[in-house]
C-alpha cells in the first residue's frame, strides 16, 4: 500500500451559517451550525486516505481531542504520532458563512502551536520514495525540520506553503514538489498577485525558486506544473457545478501525494489531483466532499 506521512494541523471547525456577515459591533443570529474536523494537516491526510494510501499523521490535539481522533481513525488515518497537548485545546477554526458563500474565519491554533521539533518521530519517510506532505499551519521550525529530515531519509517531500509566509532557501532546496496557490506563489516570489493561467505561466517561467518542481493551483482554471528545465504545462480543470470550494486545495495536495506515492510521474499525479479537487468543490464542506478512489476512477 502506498505510504504517506502528513505533518500538520488539526482543527475543530465550528461553522456558522448566517444571512449576512456581522459588521463590527453587530450580533447576528445563525441559521445553522455544524462542527467538523478540519485543519490542513487533517484534511490532506483524509484526502489521501480516501484514495487508498496508508497515511500517518504527525500532529497535536488538545485534551478535548478524543472525538477528533475517532473521526480520523474512522477515515483510516494512522494516529500513532498524534500527540496530546495537556495544556492546550485542540485548534479551533471559527467559520462564518453568508448566503452568498462569502466567509470570515478566525483560527485559534491551540495545540497546533505546541507541536515542536522534538515531537517529530525519528522516521518521517520510512521507505525511500515515501511521500512526506507538510503545510504552514504549524511552526516554521517544525516545517523546516520535517522537510529536511524527510529529504535526508529519501522521501519525496511535498510542501503546500499555505497560509503564505516566507520559507528559508535551504528548506525550499529540500522540497521536491512545492504546491502553492496563486496568492502563495506571489507571496513567495515577493511579487503582486496575478490571475489566470497565462499570467501564472509568465510568473512561473521567470521564477527562481530553488525547489524541485512547482505545481500552482489555479482554482477553476486547474493547475500549472513547472519541472526544472521544461516549459510550464497547464492542466485545465473539468467544468463542474462548484458549490463550495472550501477544502479544494487540501484535496488537491492529498490526491497529489497519493498518486506520487503510487509511483505516478508528476504530470499524471497533478492531473489526478485536479480531477479529485474539482470533484470536491461539487459538494459542501471540506472533508465531507472529498472523493473516494472509486468516484475518481469512474470520471469520464
Ligand atoms: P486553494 O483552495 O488552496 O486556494 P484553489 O482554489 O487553487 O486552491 O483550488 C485547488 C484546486 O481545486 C484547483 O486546482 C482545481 O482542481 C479545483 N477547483 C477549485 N475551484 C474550482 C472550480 N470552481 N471548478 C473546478 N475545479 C476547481
Amino acid at each position: 500500500m502506498p505510504s504517506i506521512t502528513v505533518v500538520g494541523s488539526v482543527n475543530r471547525d465550528l461553522v456558522l451559517t448566517v444571512e449576512d456577515l456581522p459588521r463590527p459591533g453587530e450580533t447576528v443570529l445563525a441559521r445553522g451550525f455544524v462542527e467538523g474536523v478540519g485543519g490542513k494537516g487533517a484534511n490532506q491526510a483524509v484526502a489521501a486516505a480516501r484514495l487508498g494510501s496508508r497515511v500517518r499523521l504527525v500532529a497535536r490535539v488538545g485534551a478535548d481531542g478524543e472525538p477528533i481522533r475517532r473521526v480520523l481513525a474512522a477515515e483510516g488515518v494512522d494516529l500513532d504520532a498524534v500527540l496530546t497537548a495537556p495544556d492546550a485545546g485542540t485548534g479551533i477554526a471559527s467559520v462564518v458563512v453568508d448566503r452568498a458563500g462569502e466567509n470570515t474565519i478566525v483560527v485559534n491554533p491551540g495545540a497546533n502551536a505546541v507541536l515542536s521539533v522534538e515531537d517529530l518521530p525519528q522516521w518521517l519517510a520510512r521507505t525511500p520514495g515515501e511521500v512526506v506532505l507538510v503545510q504552514h499551519e504549524v511552526a516554521a521550525e517544525v516545517v523546516a525540520a520535517a522537510v529536511l529530515r524527510a529529504r535526508e531519509q529519501g522521501g519525496t517531500v511535498v510542501l503546500n506553503p499555505a497560509p503564505a509566509r516566507p520559507v528559508a532557501a535551504e528548506v525550499l532546496a529540500a522540497v521536491d514538489v512545492l504546491v502553492p496557490n496563486l496568492g502563495e506563489l506571489a507571496a513567495l516570489l515577493g511579487t503582486a498577485p496575478v490571475t489566470g493561467p497565462a499570467a501564472a505561466r509568465e510568473l512561473l517561467e521567470g521564477a527562481e525558486l530553488p525547489c524541485g518542481a512547482v505545481v500552482v493551483t489555479l482554482g477553476a482554471d486547474g493547475a500549472l506544473i513547472k519541472q526544472p528545465g521544461r516549459p510550464a504545462v497547464h492542466l485545465p480543470a473539468p467544468a463542474v457545478d462548484a458549490v463550495d470550494t472550501v477544502g479544494a486545495g487540501d484535496t488537491f495536495c492529498g490526491a497529489l501525494a497519493d498518486a506520487l506515492a503510487r509511483g505516478a510521474d508528476l504530470p499524471a499525479a497533478a492531473a489526478r489531483a485536479v480531477r479529485a479537487a474539482s470533484l470536491a468543490v461539487t459538494g459542501l464542506g471540506a472533508q465531507s466532499s472529498m472523493p473516494y478512489a472509486a468516484q475518481l476512477d469512474t470520471l469520464p
